[in-house]
């Protein structure tokens, strides 16, 4: 980690061009949506960090809480829910006073990408945030990667070499400090495609829950 990176980037950070052209457009469209990098949401003093690819446009790109108002985030709060990683109930709203246990939700890069899609320049500009927030919980133990592209970032973030380590759902990988544990993203088209089922999503943050003791 470079000295002096915050684990948050600045509101209007400028560092990817087509991201920050993106989120003024966002802007201009949607005065009322949140437009800006994605803050990470949950308990400072978290053993888990769970980490996905980057906000939904009409996501967290909207509602400033990481997959708080798209498809992807019923699957990932009902699950945390069950797996006793959050308490309360997810509506889908930053106010509905969902609380995290023992657990983050950050994004690899933090800016919405258009197409849910971010190059690779940019994974790198955000990159530097990653490896801050993940520094900056001391407690961390096990991180949830939520697809390979993510699973890639989290492993460069840490300093390791993301092409030597296999990827899929399930996989698990020790990085330095850090047991590593990758699913499919909980995508509308992976959850209902039937390649990602609530069942394994689940097993994953069983899996987790059995590292942490
Ligand atoms: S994606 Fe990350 S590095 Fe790029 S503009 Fe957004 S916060 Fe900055």
């Amino acid at each position: 980690m470079r000295e002096g990176i915050a684990a948050e980037p600045p509101r209007d950070c400028p560092l990817c061009p087509r991201l920050v052209a993106y989120r003024a457009e966002n802007r201009a469209a949607h005065p009322d949506w949140w437009n800006g990098p994605a803050p990470s949401f949950g308990d400072p003093a978290a053993r888990l960090l769970v980490v996905g690819l980057a906000p939904g446009r009409t996501g967290a790109n909207r509602t400033g809480r990481p997959f708080t108002g798209d498809f992807a985030g019923v699957l990932l709060y009902e699950t945390l829910i069950k797996t006793g990683f959050a308490r309360g109930a997810y509506a889908a709203r930053p106010d509905d006073g969902l609380q995290l246990v023992d657990c983050m939700i950050s994004n690899a890069v933090r800016c919405a990408p258009p197409g849910n899609k971010p190059e690779t320049a940019e994974e790198a500009a955000c990159r530097p945030f990653l490896a801050a927030r993940i520094a900056a919980l001391p407690r961390l133990r096990v991180i949830v990667t939520l697809g390979d592209v993510a699973r890639r970032n989290v492993v460069r973030a840490l300093g390791g070499k993301a092409s030597g380590s296999a990827g899929g759902h399930g996989a698990r990988l020790q990085v330095g400090g850090y047991q590593l544990i990758n699913s499919y993203h909980c995508s509308r088209l992976n959850t209902n495609t039937g390649r990602l089922t609530p069942a394994m999503f689940e097993a994953v943050f069983e899996t987790a829950k059995a590292l942490l003791g």
